[in-house]
């Protein structure tokens, strides 16, 4: 069986080592965060045996309901989604790690129950690099503000770096400016005490251009467990 999800693995890690070729940079730079949301357990199932540990989604409820009938595996959970405040109860309890932190009150809101649950998190900035109305993030020129926000204030979120969604489009061009965006964002604001190392950024559709750009992380839905059916 030629689309079997190991074949498809198999191919989106041979264009990453590709990318990575062409980049000059070392192959096993770049990881990989399969993307599993609308896809119920089985498929995580399915991904787990191939050798997956970490999978992105993007409602807290959807992570409960897939975390339970997989304990015995000791998966790790990230949040890539737009968070609500009075969810960070939830992600206290079942997330490994938050790329979708746009706001110092969603910072706040998880440092409380972090703390109450005497935890920490690993998180990334998530940033708003593109003028779409429709995408989340932080702006761009908020980053100093928060990074000192979180380094005061926030002991229980462990900045790793930043997150961002490029620019829907046709256009490689200004899909590849909103991951050069980011890069240099980490540039200016990367200091020995917060080094920003990662960079997550990349999707199915755009996950080479990304890596060219200095990615450190790609987040792969539809290429790896296939087109997704949102309910209505
Ligand atoms: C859904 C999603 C992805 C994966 O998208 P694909 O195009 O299916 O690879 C990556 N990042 C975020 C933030 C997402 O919401």
């Amino acid at each position: 069986m030629t689309d079997s999800m190991a074949s498809r693995l198999a191919a989106i890690e041979h264009r990453i080592s590709q990318a990575c070729q062409r980049a000059g940079r070392a192959p096993g730079s770049v990881a990989l965060l399969p993307v599993s949301k609308t896809f119920d357990a089985r498929a995580v199932r399915e991904a787990a045996a191939l050798g997956l540990r970490r999978f992105g989604e993007n409602k807290t409820q959807e992570i409960r309901q897939k975390a339970d009938p997989l304990a015995d595996l000791g998966l790790s959970w990230v949040m890539i989604g737009h968070l609500q405040t009075n969810k960070a109860k939830d992600v206290a309890r079942d997330v490994a790690e938050v790329q979708s932190l746009d706001r110092a009150d969603l910072a706040d809101a998880l440092q409380r129950r972090l703390h109450d649950a005497g935890r920490s998190l690993d998180v990334l900035v998530q940033i708003k690099t593109s003028p779409e109305p429709s995408k989340f993030g932080l702006d761009p020129e908020a980053l100093p503000q928060m990074l000192a926000h979180l380094q005061q204030h926030c002991p229980a979120l462990r900045v790793q770096g930043l997150m961002t969604m490029a620019v829907n489009s046709d256009d490689p061009a200004a899909v590849r400016a909103c991951f050069r965006r980011l890069r240099e964002l980490r540039e200016r604001h990367a200091t020995a005490a917060l080094p920003l190392a990662r960079l997550s950024m990349g999707m199915s559709g755009d996950f080479e251009i990304a890596i060219e750009e200095g990615s450190t992380e790609v987040r792969i839905g539809s290429a790896l467990f296939g087109a997704r059916s949102y309910p209505a």
